[in-house]
């Protein structure tokens, strides 16, 4: 049994509370830290009661304080989704800035390893594809993605300063689209939309002609290569994400399928700045860490279904069953 201690930020948020779950079952102590802005405590209800397990309820962007050693912070917390972001634009600023600075300076004072939780979105409406690390990216600093966008790129380079001058040991993951149990109905991602469309029977809403690509990756996956990031010696960004991409239209013909729905589609208004193409180069990842997805999307969706129509039964008693 180790008897490392790990801080997740944004711990009751989707991706981090699978995160949680995987450090506690690895032999860890967690501390997860959540405003609950966007996170919710059904997320990590299951380890309430848990040995090694403690959950703090704080801003991130306030001053934060943990008694005793850390061994490692895993800074996670943001609104994540396009819709969680536009409506809380300066939350999401705040916590990329002052919270990346705060999580940057407890990882100083405690001589605790850093892993910034970095984004795909730096890489903007990419103009090189697929997207290796090497890319600069094309964001538009003013456009109502530039909230997400640029709080994450500043995240970036206050972490590679922190490890410049001060010397803390630092990693970058830029994760890529994600999918899986836990995230929430309404976040307004493609993924959530379509699976409640769908299991509703109503239209699923494709913005625009649907030409739009994304790479889907199964949350074990991510999870999976960010803890080996961790462990690696590497400081440089490392994209992870899932290489298979596909048009919207074709994801959400997907889940139609999955589901069994009866399902049509209808079209809405593209979003503004809402990228064209994306896909992660893993090659770095593949070539450092030896990490490469191993879950479908045939797989992961089977895997995901369960949870949708359990929270839509719960949410939604009007629910008619998909066959
Ligand atoms: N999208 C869609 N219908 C929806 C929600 C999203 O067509 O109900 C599109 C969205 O315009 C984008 C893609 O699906 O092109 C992925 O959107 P998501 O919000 O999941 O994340 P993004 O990759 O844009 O950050």
């Amino acid at each position: 049994m180790s008897s490392q201690r790990v801080l997740v930020t944004g711990g009751a948020g989707f991706i981090g509370s699978h995160l949680a779950d995987l450090f506690l079952d690895r032999g860890y102590e967690v501390l997860v830290m959540d405003n609950l802005l966007t996170g919710r405590l059904e997320n990590i209800e299951h380890l309430f009661g848990r040995e090694g397990f403690t959950f703090h309820k704080q801003d991130v962007t306030n001053h934060i304080h943990i008694s005793g050693p850390l061994d490692a912070i895993l800074h996670f917390a943001s609104p994540a989704s396009p819709y969680d972001y536009l409506e809380y634009p300066i939350q999401t600023l705040k916590v990329g800035s002052l919270g990346t600075h705060k999580a940057l300076g407890l990882a100083k004072e405690k001589g605790a390893k850093f892993l910034l939780a970095s984004t795909s979105e730096v890489y903007g409406d990419p103009l090189v594809h697929p997207q290796p690390e090497s890319y600069w990216g094309n964001v538009n600093p003013i456009g109502v993605r530039g909230v997400y966008d640029e709080a994450k790129r500043f995240a970036e380079a206050l972490t590679m300063a922190y490890h410049r001058s001060h010397g803390v040991c630092t990693r970058i993951v830029r994760i890529f689209n994600t999918y899986g149990p836990r995230m929430r109905l309404d976040d307004g991602r493609a993924l959530p939309n379509f699976m409640c469309q769908a299991l509703r029977n109503d239209p699923l809403t494709v913005f625009g002609d649907g030409s739009q690509t994304r790479s889907f990756c199964y949350v074990a996956d991510l999870v999976e290569g960010i803890f080996q990031l961790l462990q690696s010696e590497e400081v440089s960004p490392v994209n992870i994400g899932n290489p298979t991409e596909m048009s919207i239209l074709e994801f959400a013909r997907t889940v139609i399928e999955k589901t069994g729905s009866q399902s049509e589609l209808v079209h809405r208004d593209l979003p503004s700045d809402d990228p064209k193409v994306r896909q992660p180069d893993i090659a770095r990842a593949r070539e450092i860490l030896g990490w490469e997805p191993k879950v479908s999307l045939a797989e992961g969706l089977e895997l995901t279904l369960p949870y949708f129509r359990d929270e839509l039964a719960r949410h939604d008693s009007d629910l008619s069953p998909a066959r």
